[in-house]
């Protein structure tokens, strides 16, 4: 971002008359009015904005004496500036909703939206009688909701089923707390915003995450998102959680699925399996005759449900297949081949 000379643009000394000020403007405007420069449009278009940009500032008591405290903090309010418009596009392109963080300070959103240059969207677009006055359409008075914020919350399995308070950190575009986003404190620059009125900041936030909570759920913090403006409420933010799928357990809706590898004699004998579950392995009993790969229900052994109740955890009891054998074993299969064949 550059720094705009829009004494230089007027012509007009630094310490010019607000009534020398108007006039330059009015002479210059005249002059590259693009009706009056049919032969240059474009040139004509430019210098017009130019004009009209500087006169837009210069000729507003409140923005003049803010452009000319901006001087002495120029190479400050520059990096900020140019940091924030760095931050905004990257949330813009990510596509991560920001609310309107920028309500009051960019009429009508952000990027450019004054149709002036960088420079004027950034400092002054929300001062003065053409910014967040009550002159300003559909804002008087002016108060405004401050935006709902979004952002992502990864949890694993076993952070959902145990829920509970958990930190969050979101990066937010809020309104300067020191000069309340007038980017003028004490009739000087603002040393925290650096002229800006905005701040990005890191803000910490404990979500109380819901017992069971499923993925993608929103979770809502009501008045947890952006500051509102001119006496508005705050915004929302809302916790979208994303629940990473599990190495053992399956989910489906509440229910939960395990494998238990056992031993095919088990199976065809009955038996005992060790079985994981959210709260730690148990034992269950395998009836005799038990088919592979059938599902034992353990009621209540799933996710919490968020109304109360846990859903079940069904183990899928899968026998093991010997994949060698000692010369006695093949003996011994063999032998229970053949009876089965005779006694079937
Ligand atoms: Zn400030």
């Amino acid at each position: 971002m550059n720094y705009k000379d829009y004494y230089k643009i007027l012509g007009v000394p630094k310490g010019a008359a607000e009534k020398d000020i108007k006039s330059a403007y009015r002479k210059l405007a005249r002059k590259w009015h693009p009706d009056a420069n049919p032969g240059k449009p474009k040139e004509a278009e430019e210098k017009f904005k130019e004009i009209s940009e500087a006169y837009e500032v210069l000729g507003d008591t409140e923005k003049r004496r803010k452009y000319d405290a901006l001087g002495s903090d120029w190479e400050n309010a520059q990096r900020q500036a140019d940091a924030q418009r760095r931050y905004r596009s990257a949330a813009q392109g990510a596509g991560q909703p920001q609310g309107d963080p920028f309500a009051g300070m960019h009429q009508g959103g952000a990027g450019g939206a004054s149709g002036f240059s960088d420079f004027f969207d950034s400092f002054f677009s929300g001062v003065g009688r053409r910014g967040a006055g009550p002159s300003a359409p559909g804002r008087s008075p002016f108060a405004e909701r401050g935006g709902d914020l979004e952002t992502e919350i990864d949890l694993t399995l076993a952070d959902a089923f145990a829920g509970g308070s958990r930190p969050v950190a979101l990066q937010i575009d809020d309104a300067c707390p020191r000069c309340g986003g007038t980017g003028v404190a004490n009739n000087t620059i603002c040393p925290q915003c650096h002229g800006t009125g905005r701040m990005i900041h890191t803000k910490k936030f404990d979500v109380n995450v819901p017992k069971g909570v499923r993925d993608g759920q929103r979770i809502r913090l009501a008045g947890q998102g952006g500051a509102g403006v001119g006496g508005g409420p705050n915004g929302d933010l809302f916790i979208v959680a994303h629940v990473k799928p599990d190495a053992k357990f399956e989910r489906r809706g509440d229910d939960l699925y395990v494998d238990a590898p056992v031993e095919i004699y088990d199976l065809v004998l009955g038996g005992e399996a060790r079985v994981a579950t959210m709260t730690g392995d148990v034992s269950v009993t395998i009836p005799a005759g038990t088919q592979n790969n059938k599902l034992l229900r353990l009621g209540g052994k799933g996710m919490p449900k968020i109304k109360g109740g846990f859903g079940d955890l069904y183990v899928r009891l899968i026998g093991h297949l010997p994949s060698t054998l000692t010369p006695r074993e093949r003996e011994l299969y063999e032998e229970l081949a053949s009876l089965r064949t005779v006694g079937a």
